[in-house]
């Protein structure tokens, strides 16, 4: 039997946390098990998970059909190499994929999280021109993106206090403002001075920047700089990590416009948060430049656990609940009750800029420090809500909801009585 007991202390002896100062950061609290959008401790009180435990759950904890698929495949085929062999998940993933993704998609290519996936993308825009002899270097990305953490995913991000201590290290990027109806003609002629015949691929988060404090854009902008982008044969990649799976309404963030990407990004939701796996896609005409008799020519790229069948096997699984009705219906419940509050949150003066998009709420609290990751006010936020048991972390001073779709009404309205109950004691 595993030993469960005192668990947060032991894990201050032995364990280095993603994204803490482990010097100054409370011991962290023990979760035991889950149970929709609730979380249990060791004392077994619950948690509400009000963030989709960094963004990936989308159909809740523990969920018993996953659970049952997942175990079901671990008894059948839990690993094998994906050089040279396949298997049912895989390729029914793959099938199943390309049927919903937005535009003519023709292949999966498989990898294990989003910082992986937008790697993989990457490689792909590059060698695409590569393969052809074409001289198309340079990589387009938005300002304050959030891409990953690995070299070439933080490369095409924002700088920022993610990246500072590697700033040195990281290729060189044209970046942009998120296009607006104003500034969409003067992005043309910054574009336009770079040399875009030079420019291999614009990498973007559609409609929203998660990490960046869930900044929300204008699709008809956004939409006329794609094209512009298209015209000048500069490759599209989209990397709906977090939009992906029904998280800005549609089930995809692309759909909301016409516009038809090369290549898509997608992991986080993908397994409906259970397990790590990413998928980079890409159309045929990207595809076709990588066959060839010469070996020099192949995507040389692959992880140990490619295409693992158990994640595979519970991508299905979650995919098969998202493409039932109820969970439509839950992101427009969501959706309707986060407009509801939205309006109440603007009556209060301590808040600004409150914005909705599909079944994600966010907004900024005003404060004497500067709005950003490193506001101070965080540490506070993050305290307030933790010893209210709500699952709620702050992006510097911007606070979000961003729940799994089977989150109840009473539990939004818990979370949202807390964001009340905290303003109100901002005002104080
Ligand atoms: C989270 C995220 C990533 C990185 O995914 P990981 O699985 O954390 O490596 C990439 N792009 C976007 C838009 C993300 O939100």
């Amino acid at each position: 039997m595993m030993d469960n007991s005192n668990l947060s202390a032991r894990d201050l002896a032995v364990i280095w946390h993603p994204y803490t100062q482990m010097q100054t950061a409370p011991a962290p609290v023990a979760l035991l098990r889950g149970e929709g959008a609730l979380l249990f401790d060791e004392a077994n009180n619950s948690y509400i998970d009000a963030t989709s435990s960094w963004w990936v759950n989308i159909h809740g904890h523990a969920h018993p059909y996953i659970a049952e698929q997942l175990a079901l495949q671990a008894r059948q085929l839990q690993h094998c190499i994906f050089a040279g062999y396949t298997h049912p998940p895989a390729v029914n993933l793959a099938e199943r994929l390309l049927k919903i993704l937005p535009g003519p998609q023709s292949r999966v290519f498989y990898s294990d999280n989003g910082s992986t996936a937008v790697e993989v993308a990457l490689k792909m825009a590059l060698q695409y021109w590569h393969n052809q002899d074409i001289k198309k270097r340079k990589i387009l990305a938005f300002h304050h993106a959030y891409h990953g953490d690995t070299f070439g995913a933080m490369s095409v991000s924002g700088r920022s206090v993610f990246t500072r201590a590697f700033d040195d290290f990281l290729f060189e990027v044209h970046f942009i403002d998120l296009p607006t109806a104003s500034n969409i003609t003067s992005l043309k002629s910054q574009i336009a001075a770079w040399q875009p015949e030079e420019i291999a691929a614009f990498i973007f988060e559609p409609l929203i920047q998660g990490s960046a404090g869930m900044l929300m854009y204008e699709a008809a902008a956004f939409e006329e700089l794609l094209q512009y982008c298209q015209s000048q044969n500069i490759l599209l990649i989209a990397d709906e990590v977090m939009t992906g799976f029904g998280r800005t309404g549609k089930n995809f963030a692309m759909q909301y416009t016409s516009v038809a990407p090369d290549i898509i990004c997608l992991s986080k939701g993908l397994t409906g948060g259970n397990m790590a796996l990413g998928v980079t896609t890409c159309t045929a005409a990207i595809y076709n430049a990588f066959l060839s008799d010469n070996k020099l020519k192949t995507l040389f790229h692959g992880h140990s656990f490619t295409a693992n069948p158990l994640a595979c096997a519970v991508a299905l699984a979650s995919l098969d609940l998202f493409l039932e009705p109820a969970c439509a219906a839950n992101r427009q419940r969501i959706h309707v009750q986060h407009r509801q509050f939205a309006d109440r949150l603007n009556t209060l003066p301590v808040i600004k800029n409150t914005r909705v998009l599909g079944t994600i709420l966010a907004f900024d609290i005003i404060t004497a420090g500067e709005d950003g990751y490193t506001n101070q006010l965080a540490d506070y936020l993050h305290r307030f809500f933790r010893e209210r048991r709500i699952m709620l972390r702050p992006l510097g001073n911007t606070l979000y909801i961003l729940p799994p779709y089977c989150i109840t009404n009473e539990q939004l309205t818990q979370v949202y009585e807390s964001i009340i109950a905290c303003a109100e004691e901002l005002m104080h």
